[in-house]
């Protein structure tokens, strides 16, 4: 008996409201016998990957589903900017896989560190082996440190990143600020294209530049920014210049001036521009170049530096067997984030239950929204719908933010991230996040 519906389940995965769609809402399918006896093995268990685990169990309760994840809590890199300007505690951002356990997924807190494609097994550094009918992978980003010269993975313990999925560089940026003298400088160098997360680290600049004025307004915060131009620019340059004049030290690139970055000097505590510009620093977030995740390269399905997919399905155009997700994909237009990643994650759910029960398949819908908090209940967002088309995956009715909005709007859009936030959590984890209660002043102080 098969009663799963796959055009229903091609509406909830397109679903037209501001959050992401529930795991309630997949309850009423069951799947075909047939396909019970299937295998599939999922690598990474982040916003990509713990959304494939979960749903594609709640679709096939029979479906023998392992989820292979190095950590035993994922510590969200949304939301954390909100840790960094007060408005979020450090614990609500951390999250636990007993829920995916409850529900029914096979949880494995190991490093996967090979495929064999061929015999269809993903080894573990800790000597497991997993066979599979079906691989996903979602391992998230690598971090390119050779990209600013002088930045190595040893300094990054002591001017931190902040970019992987990990709550320790997020506490040492905390502690970084806190150390920092009242009127010292704190250097944030930007990433190039493309990269995790398209307005987090002007969303960071917001958060980090209202730490400031709030504890230390003597402060600057300086930005290097080796871009022209940015996500929702005009967006925060406005709130650059309503809250934080006199602190913000915007470098972005231009015909005259190139701010790349040429050279680190962490003993020194200087940066050094293409363009000759020296910045000194007492604290700093260097946000090198990225690179999918190195089990997506020990699988071979790495073009240079992303995976390249097939927009209709997210399977690897190099091994149409392994379905690939999230920031490890080139899924242009769609930008590199944690709702991108559990919008693909749902087709990537649908393309395989539908494969396995031999049922038909419709066209795949995506969808993202990114909201970025610039100051308190001031809120922005940019976001779109997006379907394959010619290779591509084509924005349809995108909208952003602009300047000069009503501030109950601005107001409305962080209710709407706060709901996001919960939103997406249930749907990785099966389980509810606590509330993003502002974070106690001596939390903070422990980091
Ligand atoms: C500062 C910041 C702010 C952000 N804000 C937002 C936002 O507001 N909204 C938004 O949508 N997105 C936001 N993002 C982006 C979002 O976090 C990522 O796009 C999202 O996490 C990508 O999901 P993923 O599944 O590809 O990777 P991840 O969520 O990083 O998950 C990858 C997982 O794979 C595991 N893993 C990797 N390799 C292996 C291996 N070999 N074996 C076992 N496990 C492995 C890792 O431990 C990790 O848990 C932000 C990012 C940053 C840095």
């Amino acid at each position: 008996m098969t009663t799963f519906n796959r055009r229903d389940f091609g509406k909830l995965v397109g679903g037209a409201g501001a959050g992401v769609v529930t795991a309630s809402g997949l309850s009423s399918f069951a799947i075909a016998q047939g396909a019970a006896a299937a295998k599939v093995v999922v690598i990474g268990g982040g916003c990509g990957g713990a959304t494939v685990a979960h749903f594609l169990k709640k679709g096939d309760p029979k479906l023998d589903v392992t989820l292979i994840e190095a950590n035993k809590i994922y510590s969200s890199s949304f939301g954390s900017n909100l840790y960094l300007g007060g408005f979020r505690g450090f614990d609500t951002l951390n999250h636990g896989y007993e829920g995916l356990r409850a529900a029914g997924v096979k949880v494995v807190h190991q490093f996967a560190n090979a495929v064999d494609t061929a015999k269809k097994v993903v080894k573990t550094k800790e000597g497991g082996s997993y066979a599979y009918d079906r691989l996903v992978l979602s391992p998230g980003i690598a971090i390119k440190y050779d990209s600013i010269p002088g930045y190595t993975k040893e300094i990054s313990n002591q001017f931190p990143h902040a970019y992987e999925t990990s709550g320790v560089g997020k506490q040492q940026l905390m502690r970084l600020m806190e150390a920092m003298p009242n009127g010292g400088t704190f250097a944030m160098v930007m990433p190039n294209n493309p990269y995790r997360c398209p307005p987090g680290p002007y969303e960071r600049a917001c958060m980090i530049a209202h730490y400031l004025k709030t504890k230390k307004p003597k402060s600057k915060l300086v930005i290097l920014d080796p871009k022209k131009a940015f996500s929702k620019q005009p967006v925060f340059t406005e709130a650059f210049d309503k809250y934080y004049k006199g602190i913000i030290e915007m470098n972005l690139t231009n015909d005259i001036d190139d701010f790349s970055v040429t050279q680190f000097d962490p003993k020194a505590k200087e940066l050094t521009t293409k363009s000759g510009k020296k910045v000194k620093f007492d604290a700093a977030n260097i946000i090198p170049q990225q690179r999918a995740g190195d089990i997506a390269k020990l699988a071979g399905v790495t073009d240079k530096d992303w995976v390249a997919i097939n927009p209709e399905t997210f399977q690897s155009t190099a091994n149409k067997d392994i379905y690939v997700v999230g920031d490890s994909t080139v899924a242009a237009e769609m930008p590199k984030s944690g709702f991108s990643a559990n919008s693909q994650g749902k087709v990537v759910v649908a393309e395989i239950l539908a494969d396995l029960s031999k049922k038909e398949k419709f066209p795949a819908r995506y969808r993202n929204t990114c909201w970025s908090l610039v100051a308190p209940d001031d809120c922005i967002k940019v976001g779109a719908n997006y379907t394959a088309k010619e290779g591509k995956l084509a924005p349809e009715g995108s909208f952003v933010s602009k300047a000069g909005e009503d501030a109950g709007l601005r107001k409305q859009n962080y209710a709407e991230y706060v709901g996001w936030y919960d939103g997406i959590i249930t749907d990785m984890f099966a389980k509810t996040a606590a509330a993003p209660k502002k974070a106690a002043p001596a939390a903070q102080k422990k980091g």
